[in-house]
């Protein structure tokens, strides 16, 4: 049984062996909590967000291209 689903430490997947996998958090590059993932949905929640919170960027970065240029 879990106690409550923020504490929660093991996702819906399950490993070779059977058992559920264990989570951890996720954060992108500014230190921010995204959500709990396993080795086997990680890519996927990964996915579900924009990429460059992940590469360090800041919001002026974004919305100021460095290169506009092409
Ligand atoms: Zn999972």
């Amino acid at each position: 049984m879990d106690n409550g689903t923020f504490g929660t430490r093991h996702c819906n997947h399950f490993n070779a062996r059977g058992e559920r996998q264990y989570t951890w958090a996720l954060y992108d590059a500014q230190g921010i909590y995204c959500c709990r993932v396993c080795d086997a949905c990680e890519e996927a929640k990964v996915a579900q967000y924009n990429p460059v919170i992940f590469a360090g960027y800041t919001q002026a970065d974004v919305d100021e291209p460095i290169n506009p240029e092409w």
